[in-house]
């Protein structure tokens, strides 16, 4: 009997251990279970998160792209703007010396025109003033000092608010004959001018037929094909109008010199010596524009 019970405490053992041990089997499988669960998460997490990252990053370099291909057409325009000009320049087979015009937009100012005035005055040089109505109006003194001086009046119009000139020909003329008669006005009414600089230039197809119509109105529309870019940025640095200014105007024989006569514009004034110098050294002679 005893030899029964030992066997049967035996048989009871093994199988508790069989149970047991595969109980503690389904335990770990479990645990495992969980670990993977865990570790898949975890890592679809940072793949998720990964993916993401890909997205923004692409969706950064993308927006950087537009960006940098619209400044490229803004820069590319002005150099067809220049070539356009320059090829017309060929046609009107103006002489075969260098010719420099400088012109000064957006005037008359309250400081920077007298800066201008001395300098172009060291230099013994005349410039073209493309002037607005309503600085007119704020500056008359300065107007007539530049029309004692010398220097060439061109219209730019009075406002200088493409919104509203461009919306319609009979509104960019009674801009311009608003111009006109503020400058006569402060001139006097023997003044007279002919020049004519679109806010903005005249190219592009909008503004085709008012530039057609300037013309068959007597108008001399008169645009650029270099420049300091004064205007291409706020607050530009003297290295950056230098950088512009021997960019546009590399390899041409009649330069007209777009630059911005106005308060914000310091640095234009601070390069002015430059540009009068180096046009100065590389044989050029600086005309104002009517003496075409
Ligand atoms: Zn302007």
């Amino acid at each position: 009997m005893k030899r029964l019970f030992r066997l049967i405490f035996i048989i009871i053992t093994i199988l508790l251990i069989i149970l047991f041990s595969g109980k503690i089997k389904d335990n770990e499988s479990k645990a495992l279970a969980q670990s993977i669960d865990v570790y898949t998460l975890l890592s679809n997490y940072y793949y998720d998160n990964f993916i993401n990252k890909e997205i923004n990053n692409e969706k950064h370099i993308k927006e950087y792209n537009i960006a940098e291909n619209k400044q490229e057409i803004i820069i590319r325009n002005y150099y067809l703007k220049i070539e356009e000009e320059n090829e017309k320049l060929k046609n009107q087979n103006i002489k075969s010396t260098k010719n420099a015009y400088l012109t000064f937009d957006d005037g008359p100012s309250d400081k920077s025109t007298k800066e201008i005035l001395e300098i172009l005055d060291k230099y013994n040089v005349k410039a073209t003033f493309f002037v607005l109505g309503s600085m007119a109006e704020k500056n008359p003194e300065t107007l007539k000092f530049i029309h004692e001086s010398g220097h060439s009046i061109g219209n730019h119009g009075y406002s200088h608010n493409y919104k509203y000139i461009y919306s319609g020909t009979e509104k960019f003329f009674s801009d311009i004959e608003k111009c006109e008669s503020v400058l006569k006005s402060i001139l006097g009414d023997d003044f007279y001018t002919k020049l004519l600089r679109f806010p903005g230039g005249s190219s592009g197809n909008r503004k085709l037929e008012i530039k057609n119509e300037a013309l068959s109105r007597g108008y001399d529309v008169v645009d650029w094909n270099a420049l300091n870019g004064d205007a291409e940025k706020s607050n530009p640095s003297r290295e950056y109008l230098i950088k512009r200014f021997k960019e546009t105007h590399k390899n041409k024989k009649n330069i007209i010199i777009l630059m911005h006569d106005t308060n914000a514009k310091e640095t234009t004034v601070e390069v002015l010596p430059y540009i009068i110098e180096t046009l100065i050294n590389e044989g050029y002679t600086l005309k104002v524009l009517d003496e075409k």
